[in-house]
C-alpha cells in the first residue's frame, strides 16, 4: 500500500481531511501534519471521537490516522523560529515541528512516503484588499501559502518514492478578480501555480516524483468562514 502525508489538517471540515479520507478508502496509510496552535483541539476532538462520524469510510471501517505530526509551515527549521513564538505555550508543548524536523520525523518513523499533500493556506490581511495590503501582511501570505509548499517538497523529496506524487490547492483567485480573496492571497495562489510548473520540471526530472495543483471550487471549511466566504 502507499503511504500519505497530508499537510493542514486540524478538523474534519477542510480539504485535507476529504483528500485523507479518499487516500485512506484507496488503501493508503495516512499521516497528518497538524498547525501548532490547532494541535491539541484536532487530538482531543479526535480521542473523544467527535470525528467518528466523518471517518467512516466506504467499506463501513473509520479512517485511521498512523500519526498526527505537530507542524508550522513557515519555519523551515529551529534557527528560523523568533524567540516570542519559541517561548510561546502554545508551541512551548510541541517538538520537532519545523518542516525539515518534520520531514526527518516521519523518516525516523516510517522511512518513506509516496504521497505529499499541501492543503494549508494563511493570509492574516486576507479581509483586505490588496490596495490596502501592508509588506508584513503580503510576504506571510506568500510564505506560509506559497513558500511552504516549495519547503515541504524540498524537505520531502529525499523520502518520497520515486514514482511518488505531490499535490496541493489553489483557487481561481489567482487568474481571476474574486473580491473580499485580498491579503495577497490572489498573489499567493498565483506563486503556487507558477511554482507548480517549475517544481515538476525540476522534481520530475530529477526524482520521479509529480507535482500537480488543483484549483478547488468553494468549500466552507475554517478557513473559508474565517473570510466569510
Ligand atoms: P482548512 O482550514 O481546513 O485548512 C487550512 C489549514 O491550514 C488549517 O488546518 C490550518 O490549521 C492550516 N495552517 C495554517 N497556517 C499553517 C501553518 N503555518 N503551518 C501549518 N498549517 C497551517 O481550509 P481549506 O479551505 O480546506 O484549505 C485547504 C487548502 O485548500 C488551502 O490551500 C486553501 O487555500 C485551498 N482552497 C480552499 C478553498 C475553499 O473554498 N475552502 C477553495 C480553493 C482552495
Amino acid at each position: 500500500g502507499k503511504r500519505a502525508f497530508i499537510a493542514g489538517v486540524a478538523d474534519d471540515n477542510g480539504y485535507g481531511w476529504a483528500i485523507a479520507k479518499s487516500l485512506a478508502a484507496a488503501g493508503a496509510e495516512i499521516l497528518v501534519g497538524t498547525w501548532v496552535p490547532a494541535l491539541n483541539i484536532f487530538e482531543s476532538s479526535f480521542r473523544r471521537g467527535k470525528f467518528d462520524e466523518s471517518r467512516v469510510l466506504p467499506d463501513g471501517s473509520l479512517m485511521e490516522i498512523a500519526k498526527v505530526y505537530p507542524l508550522d509551515a513557515v519555519f523551515d527549521s529551529p534557527e528560523d523560529v523568533p524567540e516570542d513564538i519559541k517561548t510561546n505555550k502554545r508551541y512551548a508543548g510541541s517538538s520537532n515541528w519545523t518542516v525539515k524536523e518534520v520531514a526527518e520525523s516521519v523518516k525516523q518513523d516510517f522511512g518513506s512516503i509516496d504521497i505529499l499533500v499541501h492543503s494549508l493556506a494563511n493570509g492574516p490581511e486576507v479581509t483586505k484588499p490588496l490596495l490596502e495590503t501592508s509588506r508584513n501582511g503580503y510576504l506571510a501570505a506568500l510564505s506560509a501559502s506559497s513558500y511552504s509548499y516549495i519547503s515541504l517538497l524540498k524537505h520531502f523529496v529525499p523520502i518520497i518514492n520515486p514514482g511518488g506524487s505531490s499535490l496541493s490547492l489553489t483557487y481561481i483567485a489567482s487568474e481571476r478578480i474574486i473580491p473580499g480573496y485580498g491579503g495577497g492571497m490572489s498573489s499567493a495562489k498565483a506563486a503556487l501555480e507558477s511554482d507548480t510548473r517549475v517544481l515538476a520540471f525540476e522534481a520530475g526530472r530529477k526524482h520521479k516524483i509529480r507535482v500537480n495543483t488543483i484549483s478547488a471550487g468553494p468549500l466552507r471549511s475554517r478557513a473559508a468562514k474565517a473570510i466569510g466566504f
